[in-house]
């Protein structure tokens, strides 16, 4: 099978492409790698999605005093944003997700998130994933360094690179540079199939994480809605990785329509949140 890019709208092309990949190689010689947000899960209301976050970073930057920012800098938007992951709802992009995933993991296949998200943000993560009917643990790699706990693997926080021994993470000079991957990079987290790399370049980051990993994978498929989904590609096939990257584009009209509409709505909605809390 020949690495490729695609798109979908329908989650079930990505476990086709999953189980043409095991049926070529064999279940164990597979792993599923999906985003979370606007992939996996949808937020019920717009605060706090995706879309609204990128608005928000936006804003700190182009229009700094605008009467919708929720936080004066990216540190409190961040805060913001772990308030609204604990606190509002979120729901599968398509309803038979859940069951999408268990189906793969019931195959022998492994199966793992790897999101934007930091590690600040790992309990509301790993509860509103176990809400929606998605456990990750059961099919999820299990890396080297990962502590015992009872029996089970436990969260590892690592760093997912040194530049000064940079071979060591699977990576090179080269892609440090091409990919603009910082100096000190951020710790990235890993534990019960979930791997937070705290906004980083998810192909190297994805490398990093092969590279610490007990069994390697003849082919890996990758999901995702942004610019992730060739990066992943690139970084992958470069390395030499049977590698599939899906972009999903199933929430795309939702983004588009909070992008083009008018603010209002949401910004009340955080204000009536705010005065909630502030209410003892
Ligand atoms: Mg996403």
């Amino acid at each position: 099978m020949a690495s490729s890019l695609g798109e979908t709208s329908d989650y079930a092309d990505v476990v086709a492409a999953v189980e043409a990949a095991a049926k070529q190689y064999g279940p164990d010689q597979v792993l599923l790698v999906s985003d979370l947000d606007n992939t996996l899960l949808s937020p019920d209301q717009d605060l706090g999605s995706d879309q609204w976050f990128e608005w928000q970073s936006f804003l700190l930057s182009a229009d700094p005093k605008s009467r919708y920012l929720v936080a004066k800098d990216f540190d409190g938007l961040l805060r913001v944003q772990g308030i609204l992951f604990t606190t509002l709802p979120s729901h599968p992009t398509q309803p038979d997700l859940p069951r999408l995933i268990a189906k793969v993991q019931d195959a022998g296949v492994a199966a793992i998130v790897l999101t934007a998200r930091g590690q600040e943000f790992r309990n509301a993560t790993e509860s509103e994933l176990a809400r929606n009917g998605f456990d990750f643990s059961k099919t999820a790699p299990v890396l080297r360094e990962q502590p015992e706990q009872k029996g089970v693997a436990a969260t590892l926080q690592f760093v997912p690179y040194r530049k000064e021994a940079i071979a060591e993470s699977g990576l090179s000079d080269e892609e440090c540079k091409r990919w603009r991957l910082a100096d000190q990079p951020r710790p990235i987290s890993y534990g019960k199939g979930i791997l937070m790399v705290a906004g980083q370049h998810k192909g190297a980051m994805l490398l990093a994480f092969l590279q610490h990993a007990t069994k390697s994978y003849k082919a890996i498929v990758f999901t995702d809605q942004d610019r992730q989904v060739r990066r992943v590609y690139e970084a992958l096939a470069a390395h030499g990785h049977d590698v599939t990257s899906i972009e999903f584009l199933r929430e795309d009209p939702r983004v588009k329509a909070f992008n083009y509409e008018s603010k209002k709505a949401v910004s009340r909605h955080w204000r009536r949140l705010q005065r909630a809390m502030e209410t003892p």
